[in-house]
């Protein structure tokens, strides 16, 4: 006779008290949920929401992932010895300095689960990449979130909030999602006036959109706490197989590495990001278009009079009132952005830059509704 078990102890009192309060994390809508939702044609959704590569996969990375796909039996090498050897070619430093994660999202999460105990803080700003907020809350850590006046970051702010239980700052460069970049000179400075118990972690995710971006690897080579943060998801059109790394001091990296999971970056991905790192035609397509797009895009704006932020990236954000409303409408339109209302920006929204014909087809709706 089967018997049921009646616990009396809660779940609840057995989850650790910062996954009680640990928010949800909301992703950009998968074509197919919108589909469902509106009754549309999946085939006829236009996603710009997530900062996808509209170009699809880096066409190198998806010919070396069929090929791993035939030693699906073995798992994944641990120590990610070929893509470390690839990557400190490309980066000029030694696989040592390399932490290797699913997705750059990982890595700040590892980051997290090595540095933070529940009486230190993190700073960053208050209008950036939300993991940031999330790897520090579960770890039962404070946030110090930071004003962006002008949705720029103000480095004396930040330098301000910093006290003796900051460990880690995150800064990413162009910022997620306002769009604004942050000058070498800012970065430099801020980096060198940070007390030395405290991680510099910088978030290079739009970085190769930049034609001058920063490189911190000087700040690295004088000996500074800082870690950079790279992602084959945007560039190199990867977003689905969950590759990126971090670059950092070997000591720093050496004591990421014992946090990380033996097999987290799974065989698929590390075949894909290495031949993706040789796929130079990808790449600067990737850049072209984004430029191209760019420019139609503000035409159009600055024709309609609206607001935005446009200097990095591969997004532009746009000012309008009642977002949230014309979020909806554009999404029965079968075009997905997306609404920053979780960032305290409800008047804006993030459009991710299409091809020509795809911000042909959102700007048509977008200017119906202006
Ligand atoms: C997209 C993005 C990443 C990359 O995330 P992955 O986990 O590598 O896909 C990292 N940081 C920022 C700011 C981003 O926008």
């Amino acid at each position: 006779m089967p018997s049921i078990i009646i616990y009396q102890m809660k779940i609840e009192k057995l989850a650790r008290p910062s996954v009680l309060s640990q928010p949800v994390y909301q992703a950009g809508k998968p074509i197919e949920h919108v589909a469902r939702e509106f009754g549309l044609d999946p085939d006829n959704i236009l996603k710009m929401a997530s900062n996808e590569n509209p170009l699809g996969p880096c066409p190198m990375g998806v010919e070396a992932a069929r090929k791993a796909l035939g030693s699906l039996n073995y798992y994944p090498d641990s120590g990610c010895y070929e893509i470390g050897m690839k990557v400190s070619e490309v980066m000029g430093l030694s696989p040592k300095q390399l932490v290797f994660g699913n997705g750059s999202n990982e890595v700040i999460e590892l980051i997290a689960h090595t540095f933070l105990n529940p009486e230190d803080n993190s700073v960053f700003g208050a209008q950036s990449f939300i993991v940031y907020k999330l790897s520090t809350l579960l770890m039962g850590a404070q946030c110090k979130e930071v004003p962006m006046p002008g949705l720029r970051y103000d480095f004396s702010m930040l330098l301000d909030a910093v006290d003796e239980h900051t460990k880690l700052v995150f800064v990413a460069n162009p910022n997620n999602p306002t769009g604004t970049v942050a000058t070498k000179d800012e970065i430099f400075d801020f980096v060198r006036a940070l007390p030395e118990h405290v991680i510099f972690c910088y978030d290079e995710a739009y970085s190769d959109f930049q034609d001058d971006p920063v490189d911190i690897r000087p700040l690295i080579a004088e000996g500074r706490n800082v870690i950079g943060l790279k992602t084959f998801s945007k560039i190199y059109g990867l977003a689905g197989l969950r590759a990126g790394y971090a670059y950092c001091g070997e000591e720093i990296a050496s004591f990421i590495n014992r946090v990380r999971e033996p097999f987290n970056l799974n065989s698929i991905a590390q075949a894909a990001a290495i031949a993706a790192l040789d796929d130079k035609e990808f790449y600067e397509r990737s850049r072209r278009v984004n430029k191209l797009g760019r420019r139609q895009i503000e035409k159009k704006f600055d024709e309609l009079g609206v607001e935005y932020i446009s200097e990095g990236g591969n997004f532009i954000m746009v000012k309008v009132e009642n977002a949230l409303g014309k979020f909806d409408a554009l999404q029965k339109a079968g075009v997905i952005v997306r609404p920053n209302v979780g960032y305290g920006l409800p008047d804006w929204l993030r459009i991710t830059i299409g091809t020509p014909g795809q911000n042909d087809r959102f700007l048509e709706e977008f200017a119906r509704l202006i």
